[in-house]
């Protein structure tokens, strides 16, 4: 399952951010995910709270920003934003466009971690 790897390896991240502030817990995770990254957002939910379980991040939260597409049309020489459907061709003149600005974003945007719970180590 494509969400739940994607779901380890933000654990993974989270984890070394909160060992390195030297906390034991993770409380809330911010993500930003793109229309194009083909990640269905309940999906990564459920696949981060089966992923979480023995781990820092269990019980944490997972803040799911969803980034929408948009595309740059050469002939408009404009910024669009495309819909669900895109089809690689500008929305208003049906130009090719290739260049993608936002839409592809997969990332850990920043971690929250519970200060209060300083590992003892
Ligand atoms: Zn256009």
């Amino acid at each position: 399952m494509h969400e739940l790897s994607i779901a380890q390896s933000l654990i993974e991240l989270a984890c070394e951010a909160a060992a390195r502030d030297r906390c034991e817990r993770v409380t809330r995770l911010f993500v930003r995910v793109g229309a194009l990254s083909g990640v269905v957002k309940e999906a990564l939910e459920f696949s981060f709270e089966l992923a979480a379980e023995d781990t820092p991040c269990a019980g944490a939260t997972l803040e799911i920003e969803s980034v929408g597409l948009t595309v740059h049309c050469p002939k408009c020489d404009a910024t669009k934003t495309v819909g669900g459907d895109y089809l690689f061709c500008c929305p208003t003149c049906g130009s090719p466009t290739p260049e993608i600005l936002s839409g592809r974003e997969l990332e850990l945007v920043s971690v929250e971690v519970d200060e209060y719970a300083p590992a003892n180590r």
